[in-house]
């Protein structure tokens, strides 16, 4: 058993490139937690896109080399720090961030990034609560400002963040618009709150959402592809509308005059740049849902630790998301 040798599986990258460059090594030391970490055995890694941008050496932020990649961590509490007073052996916890990284069997945390895990949710739902319920709620309450009553369009809600967002949104009390790439996709959106779902790989959906909505438009846009939708985002907003950058994959062209007609804006997410306090404020919101009920977060496609590359390949190249994507050591 690996925990006797005191080596694990875990993937780890060496050189900074394609999804190839994911290894997959099964004699990892297993970490030790110093006086104010804990080490988790992990039972399920949520996959989030950024880990692909970072992986490829093209992300701003660079981790020093070897490094295993992985942040949104569920799983049972082996050992904790000397300090720690908050978990014991046993617990069941989630965590937004790793210090050893998550795409492994065992992982280590700072006890004060590591929350309990709430015994109605399962530990891949619980892989699925951090990066995406947290960017979720920064870009609609904390950067969008969204209030009882608006419209939003979540551009692209049928993934990890648009789910949590269309929760969120609904349990807000907004009307909420959705849009997939599958009927599958529609489907699962419709399920997490939206009252209508598009699909955005049909040539004629922005036609149908702006017949849907009429002369108002929409209040909020979630968006997920900008490089691909921003131009025509703009056409959908409302007076005062406002646009969420929350993924972007490259460059787009708009016409700036868009802005002028609506006093529309443009505004970035970066959960990066939330703050302690506004951090504290997300775990609240996340779990109030919890208990409240409305927040269910969503798995879709699973992957053993073997399939990490395929994984890397799948989250990019999507065939339609139906939830968050999870790996399973
Ligand atoms: P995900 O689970 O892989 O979901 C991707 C979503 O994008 C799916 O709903 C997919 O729909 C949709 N999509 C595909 N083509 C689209 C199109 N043409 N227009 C609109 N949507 C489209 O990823 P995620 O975890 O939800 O993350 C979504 C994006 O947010 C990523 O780019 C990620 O890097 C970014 N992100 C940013 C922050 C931040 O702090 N700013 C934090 C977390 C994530 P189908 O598969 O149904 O086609």
């Amino acid at each position: 058993m690996a925990a006797s040798r005191n080596v694990m599986r875990a993937v780890r990258v060496f050189e900074f490139g394609g999804p190839d460059v994911l290894k997959l090594q099964s004699d990892v030391l297993i970490p030790s937690p110093k006086a104010q970490q804990v080490l988790i055995k992990v039972h399920a890694c949520g996959v989030n896109p950024v880990e692909t941008y970072i992986r490829s050496g093209t992300y701003a932020r660079k981790p020093a080399l070897p490094y295993t990649p992985g942040t949104d961590v569920a799983g049972v509490i082996e050992t904790v720090g000397e300090q720690v007073t908050a978990f014991k052996k046993g617990d069941r916890v989630f965590t937004m961030e790793t210090i050893s990284g998550g795409y492994a069997e065992y992982a280590v945390a700072a006890a004060d990034k590591v929350f309990p895990l709430p015994d109605k949710l399962d530990f891949k739902q619980g892989a699925a609560i951090a990066v995406p319920y947290f960017t979720a709620y920064r870009a609609l309450c904390q950067k969008g400002h969204a209030k009882a009553g608006e419209t939003v369009l979540v551009h692209g809600a049928s993934g990890g963040v648009g789910i949590a967002a269309c929760q969120i949104a609904r349990a807000c009390g907004l009307k909420v618009l959705g849009t997939a790439g599958t009927e599958e996709g529609m489907n699962t959106v419709l399920r997490n709150g939206a009252h209508q779902a598009f699909n955005h790989r049909e040539a004629n959906y922005i036609s149908k959402l702006k017949e849907y909505t009429g002369v108002e438009g929409v209040d909020i846009i979630i968006e997920m592809l900008s490089n691909v939708n921003l131009a025509t985002d703009l056409q959908l907003l409302s007076r005062g509308g406002r646009v969420m950058v929350v993924g972007c994959r490259g460059p787009v062209e708009i016409n700036p005059r868009d802005t002028m007609s609506k006093e529309s804006s443009i505004i970035g997410v970066s959960l990066f740049l939330a703050t302690e306090e506004e951090r504290r404020e997300c775990t609240t919101a996340v779990f109030d849902g919890i208990e409240a009920g409305w927040l269910k977060p969503t798995v879709g496609s699973e992957y053993p630790l073997e399939k990490v590359v395929k994984a890397h390949e799948d989250i990019i190249h999507c065939s339609g998301a139906q939830g968050k994507m999870v790996l399973l050591p």
